[in-house]
């Protein structure tokens, strides 16, 4: 029972990406603790010493975290009663847990690659985009006019429109790290050494690691459906180019079908930046992109990531109303709680000024005599 509550409760935390205290919250879990009660599920039932040291350094890093979060906390009261700004205050609130635990486990990689609920959400998104790439096929062979979800140039978020289609063959456009593959073999390395992201130690995971991926539930049916469909499939990611043939050996590995560099595979160029609104247009010269698929906002249109985006304007422009009806009609997103664009914001970003509460029991509980459990 334990097990499952502290399980139930990192998935919470880890879902939302927050690793702060909440303002008027007594005792809300802080990631290092959430750390620690993940390392109780992850080594239950476990007694070599190895596991034990991991056990040791997992809680000695949990009370350096739980004090960092508790000092931000009274910083972050501080700048309350002193009348600052939210946006300021986000200004200079750390984004991220500061570092993870060794041997233990994520919130975000415990939901994105061990909960049945992100294979769920996986499964609803492709099981759309089979459906929607089926209808697009059905209604070019009927000779109904099908339209293109590639942003033309000149668009902004704002006012967006599409390149135009005419009787260019189909396409589908899709990421591919998180998208159609889960880079499980990296992902278990970096929690169980409790590492940061590192770019030399990705290259070496996307040279070697081809036999430790999976693909993301739903992928290689939704894939197979497009291609049996008559409708070819395009990769873009920004994996480097020169471990191109890796990659393709990765995705066919997966169950995902033969990807041709330079064709059907459109990779980073060493040197080049990570946008890919020019290899999207480089694919819609040729072909009637009818659906795109990624995990990040820049699998969609570069004009997320500009300058100056702030976390509440992506999400502003991503639930806005000329772009909302897009989600599942043509641009497909998957899950991605782990890494990304999407893991920003201190609480004056995340949370809206006028939708604060403060437990009004929180000054009660402050009261109550020690050794009273204040949950
Ligand atoms: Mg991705």
């Amino acid at each position: 029972m334990m097990m499952l509550r502290a399980g139930h409760r990192l998935a919470l935390v880890g879902a939302a990406a927050v690793s702060l205290l909440l303002p008027g919250c007594v005792a809300a879990v802080p990631v290092g603790a959430a750390a620690v009660i993940g390392k109780n599920v992850m080594f239950a039932g476990s007694d070599d010493d190895q596991t034990k040291d991991a056990e040791k350094a997992a809680r000695k890093q949990a009370r350096k975290l739980e004090r960092e979060q508790r000092r931000e906390a009274k910083r972050r009261e501080k700048a309350e009663e002193e009348g600052i700004p939210p946006a300021l205050q986000a200004m200079t609130a750390p984004a991220r847990p500061s570092s993870p635990v060794a041997g233990t486990v994520p919130a975000g990689m415990q939901y994105l690659y061990g909960s049945g609920e992100a294979a769920a959400l996986s499964s609803q998104a492709y099981r759309a985009l089979a459906q929607h790439v089926r209808a697009s096929a059905d209604y070019r062979q009927a000779g109904i006019e099908v339209a293109s979800v590639v942003l033309a140039p000149g668009s902004s978020l704002a006012s967006p429109h599409f390149v135009e289609c005419g009787a260019k063959p189909l396409a589908i456009v899709l990421d591919i790290d998180e998208t159609v593959l889960l880079n499980l073999g990296y992902e278990a390395d970096e929690a169980a050494r409790g590492l940061s992201y590192d770019d030399a130690r990705w290259r070496r995971w996307e040279a070697t690691g081809a036999g430790k991926v999976d693909p993301v539930p739903g992928a290689v049916e939704a894939i197979n459906a497009a291609r049996k469909a008559g409708v070819a499939v395009v990769y873009i990611s920004n994996r480097t180019a020169a471990n191109a043939p890796a990659t393709a050996r990765a995705l066919e590995g997966a169950g995902l079908g033969k990807a041709i560099p330079g064709e059907t595979l459109l990779l980073k160029e060493e040197g080049a930046g990570s946008g890919k609104d020019m290899r999207r247009a480089q694919v819609a010269e040729t072909h009637c992109v009818v659906a795109l698929v990624g995990d990040q906002l820049g699998d969609f249109s570069d004009l997320f990531s500009a300058a100056g985006m702030t976390p509440a304007a992506r999400r502003a422009a991503a639930d806005g109303i000329q772009i909302e009806p897009l989600w599942g009609a043509g641009w497909f997103m998957l899950p991605n709680p782990v890494y990304g664009s999407g893991l920003k914001g201190g609480i004056g970003e995340v949370f809206p000024a006028n939708r604060r509460w403060t437990d009004p029991g929180a000054a009660a509980a402050a009261d109550a005599p020690a050794g009273t459990l204040k949950e």
